[in-house]
């Protein structure tokens, strides 16, 4: 049986740890996980009574075009229903992306340490990889630019970035898409979009009505807690969505998500007081890292990425056998781990045990 050429030696997916996998292995009782950048307040209580309501209907197929959730979404961010597309988390969205657009040969570019399922969809279609050096931890969307040729077909721009927690602002944005050719697709990937509190942080709904070439991604796993869930979303011109729409499995985003959805679109304070939360979050164990000496990126999103000073993955170990799972690894920051914020408790148990591995 011989696969696509390009798909011969591409590794499997490593996630991180699950928590009872740490338990089991180490023997420990207490284990927190502070490695998928996770809400550590669950999701709004709505959410539990939309699933409750969908428990009788298990039998049946999900609606295939979430009208009820498309609609709740259109209402809530002014877009047009066909401008949206949901997917089992944003990165079936990336995928389908990737399927639609991509084909052996063509180039996308997208920054050197970034959200790492751009690069293997891209390489799952064949296509090249142009990986552009982030500076400071940030896009550098000139340097982006200077890389675009006929071949380009996608521009991946990860705002804030996983894992460096830069944004690029809405200035440099708009900047950056005047300059992007026609041919050229930009997505942009905001699964972070609801933490950000920076003034200069891009309103980028409005823009894709002055951009046609610009898809937003979304999702539904990060401050609205229901990863386990498997709902995202993108949103783009009409025509993108429709194409979008061709490589979609009919039955993509199952009944229990899209209720679980519209809940918790609905319950914009849970929302907000995770935001305010995760801010506060960011505050405490940014001025702990300066307390220990350490350098970290500023953080916009609800993970920091912090230089340990050693190498990341003996950092991870150590960590791992005090109960903490965290991120190492990153081949550009190889002494940074990244930390989801948690809750208080869960910020001093981190702090606690980095202070004693360190
Ligand atoms: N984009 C970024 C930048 C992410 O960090 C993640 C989650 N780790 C995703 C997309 C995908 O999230 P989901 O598939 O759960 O929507």
């Amino acid at each position: 049986m011989q696969p696509k050429p390009q798909i011969g030696n591409l590794p499997v997916y490593q996630p991180g740890k699950p928590i009872e996998e740490v338990k089991r292995e180490l023997g420990l009782d207490q284990v927190i996980k502070l490695a998928s950048n996770e809400n550590p307040y669950g999701s709004s209580p709505a959410v539990k009574e939309a699933i409750q309501a969908e428990l009788s209907s298990l039998s049946l197929y999900p609606d295939g075009s979430a009208v009820e959730l498309t609609r709740a979404l259109a209402r809530h961010t002014g877009v047009q229903e066909d401008q949206i597309i949901f997917g089992c988390g944003s990165d079936e969205i990336i995928a389908l992306i990737a399927r639609a657009f991509l084909m052996s040969g063509d180039e996308n570019i997208m920054a050197d340490q970034t959200f790492s399922v751009y690069r293997s969809n891209a390489d799952i279609e064949g296509a090249v990889s142009v990986e552009v050096p982030l500076v400071d931890g940030t896009h550098d969307l000139s340097a982006m630019l200077s890389h675009v040729n006929d071949r380009t077909k996608i521009i991946w721009v990860c705002n804030p970035n996983n894992p460096t927690g830069t944004i690029v602002s809405e200035e440099e944005l708009t900047a950056f898409l005047d300059r992007v050719p026609g041919h050229v697709m930009v997505v942009l990937d905001e699964a972070y979009y609801e933490y950000v509190t920076d003034s200069s942080y891009p309103s980028s709904i409005p823009l894709l009505s002055r951009y046609s070439n610009l898809v937003v991604l979304r999702t539904f796993s990060k401050i609205y807690g229901i990863a386990s869930l498997r709902v995202g979303y993108g949103i783009a011109q009409p025509e993108i969505i429709r194409l979008i729409n061709q490589v979609r499995e009919p039955f993509n985003t199952s009944r229990i998500g899209q209720a679980a959805a519209v809940a918790a679109l609905d319950d914009q304070a849970f929302v907000k007081e995770c935001r305010t939360k995760n801010a506060a979050g960011i505050e405490y164990l940014q001025k702990e890292f300066k307390r220990l000496g350490l350098a970290a990126f500023p953080a916009h999103g609800n993970f920091i990425l912090v230089d340990v000073g050693l190498p990341s993955k003996e950092v991870f170990q150590s960590l791992l056998h005090k109960g903490v799972i965290v991120r190492a690894g990153f081949e550009k920051y190889p002494t940074c781990i990244r930390v989801t914020v948690g809750s208080q408790s869960q910020n001093e148990i981190f702090i606690s045990a980095l202070e004693q591995v360190l």
